[in-house]
């Protein structure tokens, strides 16, 4: 075992139950009081960073059998562009809109788990080719400019919320952004305060059983790149979801740990 980790856990307790320092023998104890010595002579600091390195450890070992190659976790973001090389078997959903096949099983069981909890969830946009999502970002930019923004501003703006062409992950049909019927009705529309709705709140709770996250959560901003956005999840797969829920990571952050696990 290594140095550093038997003194984490010895102070931690978590080896103070084993044989080996149950025994009484002068030479045992005399080496116990040794490291009880060395523990004492670090620092809150010192002792904060071996706690940090051993719980990163965990995380990695933690990680499932899985690889940032499989399909379910192509990362798309303004700095990874969609690789528009790769075929996607896209399908319509029951209302029309286009996704990737491979999420349609277990998106239908999320929605009708979802109604059977009360909540009538429905996908409101879906896959989008390159080419839409240049007309978005266009027009957003027009609007803004329209209100009297600088392009700069209107470029920023647009960009809070609006992916760089080529940038969004609605490119590769495995991103849906839901309301509720309830919410539809209010035609508010795709806003934060979506995630005032039961039914938002229910798939926080639930969407990791079904292989979906939340993609763009409050306080990762940095990580994606992206404002908050309480209406678009994104299918990963049920083990990673899983892991990603656990740990509390956004996407970009959950394969920064698998490539440096050399999955
Ligand atoms: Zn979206």
């Amino acid at each position: 075992m290594n140095k550093k980790l038997a003194l984490l856990l010895i102070t931690t307790g978590i080896l103070g139950g084993c044989e080996q320092f149950n025994q009484e023998s002068v030479s045992q104890s005399s080496q116990a009081s040794e490291t009880s010595s060395s523990i004492d002579t670090l620092t809150p600091e010192e002792k904060q960073k071996l706690a940090e390195e051993a719980e990163h450890q965990a995380m990695l070992d933690a990680l499932p059998a899985v690889s940032t190659e499989d399909w379910n976790l192509e990362l798309v973001n303004n700095w990874t562009k969609i690789d528009e090389s790769i075929e996607r078997p896209l399908k319509a959903l029951p209302n029309g809109l286009l996704v990737d096949e491979r999420i349609i099983e277990d998106y239908t069981a999320m929605t009708n788990a979802g109604k059977e909890a009360g909540h009538e969830i429905v996908a409101v946009s879906t896959y989008r080719s390159v080419e839409l999502q240049k007309t978005n970002y266009n027009n957003s930019v027009q609007k803004y400019l329209n209100e009297g923004h600088s392009r700069e501003e209107a470029v920023k703006l647009t960009e809070d919320y609006i992916a760089i062409p080529g940038g969004s992950e609605h490119h590769t049909g495995l991103a849906v952004d839901v309301m509720d019927t309830e919410w539809v009705k209010t035609g508010k529309g795709l806003i934060a305060e979506f995630d005032t709705q039961a039914s938002q709140k229910w798939l926080v709770e639930h969407a990791a059983e079904y292989g979906f996250v939340l993609r763009f959560p409050k306080g990762k901003e940095e990580e994606t790149g992206i404002e908050y956005e309480s209406w678009h999840f994104r299918y990963v797969g049920k083990e990673n979801a899983a892991y990603m829920k656990k740990y509390d990571l956004s996407l970009e952050e959950y394969i920064a740990l698998l490539e440096e696990a050399g999955k």
